[in-house]
């Protein structure tokens, strides 16, 4: 059996504190059952097509955002905190997304044009799509967790790995997982972005190139929502509290150095996958970074993220880019990553 109730790994002992969303605010539960179909849906056909058996995705009591995949007495296990989709969901509301047409004036005529065909198609929702990514992102990252727990053969019987930044825990092996994760998971990204563009109606480059950097502006979101501490608060005037930059320490990577490494892999693969749009890597990043500046700029007025964000990567852009590669290097030498890209058929060497 591929998928495993989790009322039976609860008596089990094998999970805990499974949040039940049933009897609340039917706003509110409807949002809790979005994800959870999301991520179960998405479970299962990964599951199936890498032939990973005796899986269960739950959702945990803890008013944290937090996701994560775990191995534990032969159990694949992904999950995400209740805090998680109520967090997340506030923060993409529609209503941070009003001005993203100012995306547009970046362009030339055919990009700004599809910019407006794509806000006044009935069929397409900005926001929704911008979420939509950002949950593909972090399920398609827990997934290669679990694939990275399956392919190594060293892997203790009970692991756990979780998104949120453990301070003073450095593990390079860990950084290197992580690095993997995110890696895989932007290309999963594009592959969304790409089934998103199938089923429009009316279908051109200029829109396919807007949903690509729309895909690509959703991740970075999501990244710099935890760089700059807003993601876990709920209030309503949200104040920053930016990670400090760092290289080896940590349980993740920082999310500076995790951005360039998404913003890198997702390029290559555009760049490889549609030669013919011809995206130079400076009209991805104009992009994917104006629509964070219109989005971040609207949901945190008083304070300009943008130039921090600029700023900072400016400053440790060095450290970043030699940091990516050692951990590339590091990576392709993973027997676990290493049997994974085999298994994907993606060429390493
Ligand atoms: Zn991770």
């Amino acid at each position: 059996m591929s998928f495993v109730k989790k009322e039976l790994l609860v008596s089990y002992n094998v999970i805990e504190d499974v949040f039940e969303y049933h009897d609340i605010d039917p706003e509110i539960s409807e949002v809790y059952a979005y994800f959870e179909k999301s991520f179960q849906n998405l479970f299962e056909s990964y599951a199936s097509l890498f032939n990973i058996k005796d899986c269960c995705f739950y959702i945990k009591s803890n008013n944290i955002c937090n996701a994560f995949a775990s191995k534990r007495k032969g159990y694949n296990i992904i999950g995400i905190t209740n805090g998680y989709p109520i967090l997340l969901k506030r923060k993409l509301d529609k209503k941070y997304f009003q001005s993203i047409l100012l995306a547009s004036i970046i362009n030339e005529k055919p990009i700004s044009e599809a910019y407006c065909d794509l806000d006044e198609d009935s069929d397409f929702d900005f926001s929704k799509f911008i979420l939509d990514c950002s949950i593909r992102f972090t399920f398609n990252h827990e997934f290669e967790h679990i694939l990275q727990l399956n392919y190594d053969s060293n892997i203790r019987e009970e692991c756990l790995l979780h998104e949120n930044i453990e301070m003073n825990e450095f593990n390079l092996k860990k950084h290197v997982w992580e690095f993997d994760a995110d890696k895989i998971a932007s290309f999963e990204v594009l592959k969304y972005v790409f089934s998103i563009y199938s089923k429009l109606k009316v279908k051109n480059d200029a829109k396919l190139k807007c949903l690509l950097f729309i895909g690509c502006a959703s991740m970075i979101i999501t990244i710099n929502l935890f760089y700059f501490g807003v993601i876990n608060q709920l209030e309503v005037k949200y104040s920053i509290k930016k990670v400090n930059f760092y290289i080896k320490e940590n349980s993740h990577p920082h999310p500076l150095v995790r951005c360039l490494n998404i913003m890198e892999y997702y390029y290559d693969n555009v760049t490889s996958d549609f030669p013919r749009l011809k995206i130079a890597a400076q009209e991805l990043l104009n992009n994917a970074v104006g629509i964070m500046k219109l989005y971040f700029d609207s949901l945190i007025t008083d304070q300009d993220i943008i130039s921090y964000f600029f700023n900072d990567l400016e400053m440790h852009l060095d450290d970043i880019h030699q940091y990516n590669q050692e951990l590339y290097d590091f990576a392709i030498q993973d027997k676990a990553i290493r049997n994974i890209l085999l298994s994907r058929k993606i060429a390493f060497e």
